[in-house]
């Protein structure tokens, strides 16, 4: 496994490939990475990661400071997973003094994570848009659990006529149905055992649905009701939405997108399910 730090030594690597799947990650890996780089082993000639903590895409009172690093680890979990080549670049690789450019996906961006975190999906996108050149990948490699993050990322490269791929992975839970999640490690004990709720509310939402609700606002109390019933967490937002305009429904008349984030002490959780 090659371990590049500059944007030359990636390009570089990058002529000596065929097919090649990138799957981008602030680090702090879990299983659900592992389930992307596995997926792009299994569809590329080689497989390339990132693992980079954006500060671009973190609000002035969000958790960049802290949030969890532990690149040997990392590093190991990527040779283990036959990953060919990782890009770890300093903020200052990504960017250099003069930098001066955004890019900004209309539209979808203004609601759920984006009404939330304004300039999160800025950061998001133009950081994406950059490994997509530095790293020029066949195809690219997301989660389902950020669901927002895909459809502005989808929209972005459809948009600008990006040479990319964009392939969608299911959310990777733990037993009790928590998403894994980089930030699941700021969870106490007793934060992780109610954590789960998040998951319950969507998938009594999703109960409701298979038995033939269409109201989106009883679907959007289902989710609120459990997580409600936790006293500790308090809801940013519970929504059943169009899945890919993410404007809220009335009725559903075909598939949604039900999500919802959550505040548990100083840590926010996001989890979605497709009910469909
Ligand atoms: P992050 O390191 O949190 O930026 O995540 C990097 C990539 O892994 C993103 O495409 C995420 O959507 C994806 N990801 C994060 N958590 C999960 C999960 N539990 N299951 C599947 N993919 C995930």
């Amino acid at each position: 496994m090659k371990v590049v730090r500059t944007v030359a030594e990636m390009r570089a690597a990058r002529h000596a490939v065929g097919d090649l799947g990138l799957v981008p990650t602030m680090g702090y890996l879990h299983e659900g990475h592992l389930s992307l780089v596995a997926r792009a082993r299994a569809e590329n000639a080689a497989t390339a990661a990132s693992i980079f903590v954006n500060p671009t895409q973190f609000g002035p009172n969000e958790d960049l400071a802290r949030y969890p690093r532990d690149l040997p680890r990392d590093l190991a979990l990527l040779e283990a997973a036959g990953v060919d080549l990782v890009f770890v670049p300093e903020a200052a690789e990504i960017y250099p003094p003069g930098f001066a450019t955004a890019v900004e996906v209309r539209g979808v961006t203004d609601v759920l994570e984006g009404a939330v975190r304004p300039g999160h999906f800025a950061g998001v996108a133009t950081v994406v848009a950059k490994l997509f050149n530095i790293v020029q990948p066949t195809r690219a490699y997301f989660g389902q659990k950020d669901a927002q993050q895909c459809v502005v990322i989808r929209a972005m490269a459809r948009d600008l006529d990006l040479p990319v791929e964009v392939v969608v992975a299911p959310t990777v839970r733990e037993a009790d149905g928590l998403a894994l999640s980089s930030r699941n490690s700021y969870l106490t004990p007793e934060q992780r055992a109610v954590a789960p709720a998040i998951y319950r509310g969507l998938q009594a939402a999703k109960a409701l649905f298979d038995g033939g609700e269409r109201d989106a606002e009883a679907l959007r109390r289902a989710i609120r009701a459990a997580v409600e019933a936790e006293p500790q967490m308090s809801i940013d937002y519970v929504s059943v939405a169009d899945p890919e305009t993410l404007r809220e429904l009335t009725r559903v008349t075909s598939q949604a997108l039900a999500s919802a984030a959550v505040r548990l002490g100083t840590t926010r959780l996001i989890d979605n399910l497709l009910l469909a």
